[in-house]
């Protein structure tokens, strides 16, 4: 049973935001917002990002992570924030330490700090709220009274690739979206002090050479190979060529050679920080011009999709195994940390907007929708203690907790990502723009004279009808492209009610192109196929359900894991009309789901709830 259709009614009151200033295909849409700079060229890519501030989200799952997140990171205590630097610099230290990982003494003191930042500057850059403004500036400048000469904060210090790579983010972001005036300043004397305790490469993990002046043995589990996105992006954004001699110092070439050519370099390595390295390959690909890097970039997506759960996550135990090894369907067993989830997500969304972008390939845009509503949009909220969650959990006796420990590297990836689904959701091109991700929210942009915006209205992922209005001041020509998932079979639309003859084919962008005028309507429909997708070729009886872009999640009462289930029962499983978003497979009079259960209720990642959940079943014919 699906879900009445949305509505569709249209907004009477434009919302043109302050900044919304940009025509919809501004080439280099960062360069544009940021004070004057010298501005290196990046290639140019088929799809440009739009503006944070462009994008409105309605009311929902997505929009109340965004609030939850921007909340907690308001109400961090600055002192707390501040007292791992302090500490470390042997300065006074008032305030409570955060806790957890952050903390002094913690596992990777501090580590998040240069991602809060960042989020907060992303979100400012969405809200324009002044406290969020404050909230960045007494950071930076409390961070900057840290900073002397002799850089004890390294000093003895596990992560220094890890948290300087976070800090130059942080300081870009706040410099491009929040204009801080010193943030450019603050990043180069961070990079002054941080550069004599960085190796003079990217270092594989657990390789631990010891060089003059610094012992890296304690550096077994840094993540200098993730650094060259950030060192390029700061490049660009500066023009201070030094951040471009340090991306390119740390660009991991043992890694990259291997995928360029096609070799699967992926099992073995950490999952999450190799998926984050892969934005390096990506800009690498952007601001020198070797295609290598792309291949490198798209090669490894394709491994990565090959290893993949139902969901788009990947990396059980926080690593890549070997495909064809039958790890992924052993892992259901045992292996409760089967995706870092806002982590990887954060990786992953990074990845496939580069590659959606270069390429304009939709299935890129089909692995975010993938991953946005089957793992991270599902993450429990972010709290101000500093519980944060982690892993999603993909085995047969799964629960959707939180992390042991507070203030994990997740609580510095979810903030980002929850800002990043803005631009995730919509790219333009010099013909118009693409609607990647279905969720209600709205598009806004200029051209000269003249103010667009498309309002998406939709029910989706829980009912097939999208529906997308367009307000014009005045009529003009340009493409409206949707993405027709690659699951999407027999998809329709119409345009002002006259229904589009031609062929959808799933997996490409639907192009309409016409002259668009005030209160023209577009309805899209994408039929939610069902099917069942075994975890690996190991264990083709061992499969999830899916329906259009969801994966189902089969409640389990207590601690037992479920009995096998009847495939056709299963593939018929219906949306209940009493919960919307819950559905039952099997029931009085449609048994088959094997001993002593009549009926199997199934969720979505998100609506999960407290309920213990297997994502997985065993399932039998018939
Ligand atoms: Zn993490």
């Amino acid at each position: 049973m699906k879900t009445p259709r949305p509505n569709c009614s249209r907004r009477d009151v434009l919302r043109w935001g302050a900044t919304a200033t940009a025509a919809i295909c501004t080439r280099r849409i960062a360069l544009a917002t940021a004070p004057a700079a010298p501005s290196p060229a990046f290639r140019p890519t088929l799809l440009d990002q739009v503006q944070y501030a462009q994008v409105d989200l309605d009311p929902g799952p997505a929009q109340q992570q965004f609030v939850q997140c921007q909340q907690v990171l308001l109400n961090l205590s600055d002192d707390g924030l501040l007292r791992p630097f302090r500490f470390r610099e042997e300065m006074p230290t008032p305030g409570d330490e955060l806790g957890g990982w952050y903390s002094t003494d913690g596992f990777a003191a501090a580590c998040p700090f240069g991602q809060w930042i960042s989020a907060l500057a992303r979100m400012y850059a969405v809200t324009h709220d002044p406290a969020t403004y404050a909230k960045i500036d007494r950071m930076i400048r409390g961070y900057a009274a840290t900073l002397e000469p002799r850089g004890k904060f390294y000093q003895n210090y596990a992560f220094p690739g890890y948290i300087y790579d976070k800090l130059s983010i942080g300081l870009t972001d706040a410099h491009v979206f929040a204009h801080h005036p010193t943030a450019l300043d603050v990043l180069a004397r961070s990079t002054d002090i941080a550069l004599p305790y960085l190796p003079p490469k990217a270092m594989p993990h657990q390789e631990s050479p010891i060089l003059a002046g610094e012992n890296f043995t304690r550096h077994v589990w840094d993540e200098t190979y993730t650094m060259p996105e950030n060192q390029f992006l700061a490049w660009q954004r500066t023009g201070n060529p030094r951040y471009r001699n340090l991306a390119q110092r740390f660009i991991f070439h043992e890694y990259f050679d291997p995928l360029s050519r096609g070799e699967n370099a992926l099992p073995g390595r950490h999952a999450y920080s190799h998926v984050n390295a892969l934005g390096s390959a990506a800009t690498a690909y952007l601001a020198l011009g070797d295609e290598k890097y792309l291949r490198a970039a798209t090669n490894a997506f394709d491994f990565i999709q090959q290893q993949s759960y139902a969901t788009g996550g990947w990396g059980p135990r926080e690593h890549f195994i070997e495909p064809g090894s039958g790890a992924l369907g052993e892992s259901l067993n045992s292996v409760h940390a089967s995706f870092e989830t806002p982590c990887g997500a954060y990786a992953h969304f990074k990845l496939a907007r580069y590659l959606l972008r270069i390429t304009a390939n939709p299935r890129y845009g089909d692995s975010m929708e993938q991953v946005f509503f089957n793992t991270v949009l599902g993450a429990r909220p972010l709290e101000l203690d500093g519980s944060s969650f982690y892993y999603s959990d993909y085995t047969f006796k799964a629960k959707r907790t939180y992390f042991g420990a507070k203030w994990p590297c997740c609580s510095g990836t979810l903030p980002q990502i929850a800002a990043d689904y803005r631009i995730s959701a919509y790219f333009c091109s010099q013909r118009g723009v693409y609607v990647n991700l279905y969720l209600p929210s709205t598009l806004r942009w200029n051209a000269p004279g003249a103010q667009f915006s498309l309002r998406q209205t939709t029910a989706y992922p829980y009912d097939s009808q999208i529906c997308l209005d367009v307000t014009a001041s005045t009529p003009a020509e340009f493409s409206v492209f949707l993405r027709i998932p690659a699951w999407a079979r027999g998809a329709s639309l119409t345009t002002n009610g006259m229904r589009d003859s031609r062929h959808l084919e799933a997996g490409t962008f639907a192009e309409i192109r016409r002259q668009w005028k005030n209160g023209d309507r577009i309805e899209l429909d994408l039929p939610f196929a069902t099917r069942l997708q075994a975890v690996d070729a190991q264990h083709p009886d061992v499969m999830a359900l899916v329906t259009g872009p969801l994966v189902l999640m089969a409640l389990r009462d207590g601690d037992a894991a479920l009995e096998p289930v009847s495939r056709n029962a299963l593939l018929a499983a219906d949306q209940t009309t009493a919960q919307a978003h819950e559905w039952i497979a099997g029931s009085e009079n449609r048994p088959g789901l094997g001993s002593g259960a009549n009926a199997l209720r199934l969720r979505p990642f998100v609506d999960l709830g407290d309920a213990p959940y297997t994502t997985y079943l065993t399932v039998v014919t018939g």
